[in-house]
């Protein structure tokens, strides 16, 4: 079993989504948004903040992920599954997980945005800055947090601890085997 110590609490996590969403509402009134999520991160961000929306609002999916079996980061991403329905002369709100190295929105954004939106702003519940390697224009940050691997809201640790609902850090057990 691994220790997990809560870094951000299900009641704070909620406090802040409110205010995204407030702000999507004001900045938005009187059009409709659409909401991208990425697969899988960002489902649970992306629903609690589509309900607390009161502009009219659809959302779509897409799947990415780096090629290479390597654990250091290649330069490239695949988009695995793409959108289902086209984005042109949409409002669309990118709607990612954790901003880490930037890479992988450095390659979608471009991808994105040359798909004809209306608009397109990103927005990432949690933003780990000190380790970007590419800038990223986010429009809003839920929380900015240290350089540390956390799950939970969505972020898993080998597919475990997506349905936590607060974010934590996993400590790894020195000394102990896996499993
Ligand atoms: P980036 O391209 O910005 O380096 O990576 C973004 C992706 O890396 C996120 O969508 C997420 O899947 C993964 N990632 C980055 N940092 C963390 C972390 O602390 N925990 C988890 N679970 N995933 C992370």
């Amino acid at each position: 079993m691994d220790k997990i110590s809560v870094l951000i609490s299900q009641e704070a996590i909620e406090t802040r989504i409110q205010e995204m969403a407030d702000r999507i509402n004001r900045d938005y009134a009187g059009q409709k948004v659409h909401l991208i999520g990425i697969l899988k991160g960002s489902v649970f961000f992306l629903c609690e903040l589509a309900k607390r929306l009161t502009v009219p609002t659809t959302m779509d999916f897409m799947s990415v992920s780096s090629y290479g079996a390597g654990t250091e980061f290649q330069g490239r991403v695949k988009i695995v599954m793409d959108l289902s329905e086209s984005i042109e002369g949409k409002h669309v709100i990118l709607v990612e997980d954790i901003i880490d190295s930037g890479n992988t929105l450095a390659y979608l954004l471009p991808i994105l945005k040359s798909r004809g939106p209306e608009s397109l702003r990103l927005i990432t519940l949690l933003d780990k800055p000190e380790r970007r390697e590419k800038e990223v224009p986010v429009e809003e940050s839920g929380f900015v947090i240290p350089n540390a691997y956390v799950v939970g809201y969505g972020l898993d640790y080998g597919q475990k601890y997506r349905n936590l609902p607060y974010i934590g850090i996993v400590e790894v057990q020195k000394g102990e085997n896996n499993g």
